[in-house]
């Protein structure tokens, strides 16, 4: 059983993917940008093991998938099983890196084959912007790698809150930073 080590995974994510997706939230990351808003996902030691399987059958019920984190191709062997079962399965998969698009590419060209759409490049904190979907700053890359999401949707970039059950809240995508500043202190003062 090859599995991938998770923080979180969200159902029906509207703002990740060019189509409404399940979230993969990765554990564990090596890039570390300075100004990074997730770095309780830095570490390994946190987090669960899910199977790929487990993975790809939770999100054949939303028709596609995201992998964000956290880095995803810090675990490239278990994150190639996940894209390549889920693209065999038919869903659509968006894969978020902060490694270079250039390095990731050549580096692991089974994505090419087995993605559809590539957002890559580390967060540079003094190229923030919210001028585009999917990425948080101007270096990084929009990568339509299959004819699945033909091309970029126009807008800027979004954020998406989940009220969740036990009362916490997910936010999915780039909020802007009134609503980072809400969600830090609390919606409620
Ligand atoms: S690659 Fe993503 S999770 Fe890792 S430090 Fe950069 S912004 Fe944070």
């Amino acid at each position: 059983m090859t599995a991938l080590r998770i923080a979180h995974l969200e159902r029906g994510c509207e703002v990740i993917a060019p189509e409404p997706c399940l979230g993969v939230w990765v554990q564990g990351c090596s890039i570390r940008c300075e100004g990074c808003s997730a770095k309780e996902l830095w570490s390994i030691d946190g987090g669960r093991d899910v199977a790929v399987a487990e993975i790809v059958a939770l999100a054949a019920e939303e028709g596609a998938l995201a992998v964000l984190g956290g880095e995803p191709v810090d675990q490239v062997g278990a994150l190639f099983e996940l894209c390549a079962m889920a693209r065999d399965s038919g869903l659509g998969v968006t894969l978020y890196t902060g490694y270079e698009r250039d390095s990731v590419l050549a580096g692991h060209p089974w994505i090419r084959d087995k993605v559809d759409l590539l957002l890559a490049g580390p967060y540079v904190a003094s190229e923030r912007s919210e001028k585009r979907p999917f990425v948080g700053s101007d270096n990084q890359t929009v990568d339509f790698l299959s004819p699945r999401y033909q091309s970029p949707p126009g807008g800027h970039s979004r954020c998406e809150i989940h009220l969740e059950k036990d009362g916490s809240i997910v936010a999915c995508g780039y909020p802007d930073e009134k609503l980072a500043k809400m969600i830090r202190e609390g919606f409620a003062r």
